[in-house]
């Protein structure tokens, strides 16, 4: 089998205006599942193959121990992309979520990774029963829990947690899942005989947390079943109040999913109650941070002076500043200290009233682009 053609090798421009003009409506679900496979690298490629004739798009990893899927495929092969997870042993009844709210635009393309494992956690699996899972409860049971007064945790990375949560959630300050993890194991210490309502995105996390934390001590672990997602799916199928305020954050184009008209989180920038979440137009930059539509517009979409100045320059000359310079990738850099960013932009501010520019070095990279041109 030609296994380098398993894959996209298109622009992702290309595929965005791809996508854009695709009349079809598209469906976007998630499902993962601990499970043992074998022959991973030729599942691989044959699930390419299958699912890449049905229009999937989106990241599905697989490993030794399961399969974590995001994706979206036309909504006319949903019974075929069923019949496909059912030909597959390991696959066979899958549960999976269904987003809320959706356009279908949220993946370019199909990729599907092996992995060492389906949720990078970082913990040493022999060192705790990882079969020994917390109690999963669906929404109703979720918030009666919730009402009589059981600990809320939050499983997520600490910038996922800034524009939605669980009223009263203790939220992380990490940012990272294995830091999570240690850190609400420290926090929550003392506290092991009280009833504790574990949440996360999908319930992937929540499956390794649970188990975790009940090995070191706590008794009364339970886990909302399906995650965020599935929550607000059963609330609004069952006309609950979701004690779930604000936005879920999600791991593809649209970077969050409303789920309650509130708005818990302010912009980064200026302080003004916001929940508008967003990447720094600079390639280079790319962090992510919540900022208000103002300041989108006064800083162009950039998280700062500087990376605006660049932002704004002619396309050839940002070109040649960012010669070998690394591209940091989407979502894995998050503003965790939004007063420091306050500050630095003032100090840039100042600096740019006073010298009309950032970065005295960039004149000299635009002349000599314009005398080569
Ligand atoms: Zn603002
Ligand atoms: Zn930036």
């Amino acid at each position: 089998m030609e296994t380098h053609r398993l894959r996209n090798l298109l622009h992702p421009e290309l595929l965005r205006e791809r996508l854009a003009a695709e009349v079809v409506e598209r469906t976007t679900l998630s499902f993962y599942r601990y499970v043992r496979l074998t022959g991973t690298e030729a599942l691989r490629h044959a699930l390419y193959t299958e699912w890449e004739q049905l229009g999937v798009l989106g990241r599905i990893y697989l490993s030794q121990e399961g399969v974590n899927a995001q994706i979206s495929l036309p909504r006319a092969n949903l019974d075929a992309f069923r019949s496909s997870l059912d030909a597959h042993v390991a696959f066979q009844g899958m549960p999976w979520k269904i987003a809320v709210e959706d356009d279908g635009k949220s993946f370019l393309k199909l990729k599907i990774k092996v992995r060492e494992k389906i949720v990078a956690d970082g913990l040493a699996d022999d060192a705790y029963d990882v079969t020994n899972v917390g109690s999963h409860l669906d929404a109703e049971n979720f918030n009666r829990k919730l009402e009589e007064g059981a600990l809320v945790i939050d499983m997520r990375n600490s910038y996922e947690c800034l524009i939605g949560h669980f009223e009263g959630a203790y939220l992380p300050k990490a940012d990272t899942f294995r830091g999570a993890i240690e850190e609400v194991k420290e926090v929550m210490k003392g506290q092991e005989e009280k009833e504790v309502l574990l949440y996360c995105t999908g319930g992937i996390r929540c499956e390794k947390a649970s188990a975790y934390l009940k090995h070191h001590g706590f008794a009364n672990v339970n886990q909302l079943h399906g995650g965020i997602i599935d929550y607000a799916r059963q609330i609004k199928a069952q006309g609950l109040e979701s004690r779930y305020k604000g936005q879920n954050f999600v791991f593809d184009e649209r970077l969050a999913e409303r789920i309650t008209d509130d708005v818990v989180s302010t912009c980064m920038q200026c302080g003004a109650t916001s929940d508008r979440i967003s990447n720094c137009q600079e390639a280079t930059c790319n962090m992510l941070l919540v900022q208000c539509e103002a300041c989108a517009t006064k800083y162009a979409r950039c998280c700062s002076p500087s990376c605006r100045e660049i932002h704004q320059l002619p396309i050839e000359a940002q070109r040649a500043w960012r010669k070998g310079r690394s591209t940091r990738s989407t979502k894995t850099k998050a503003i965790n200290d939004p007063d420091g960013l306050r500050q630095r932009i003032r100090e840039e501010e100042e600096l740019l009233a006073r010298d009309g520019t950032l970065y005295p070095e960039l004149i000299e990279v635009i002349q000599a682009k314009t005398n080569s041109a």
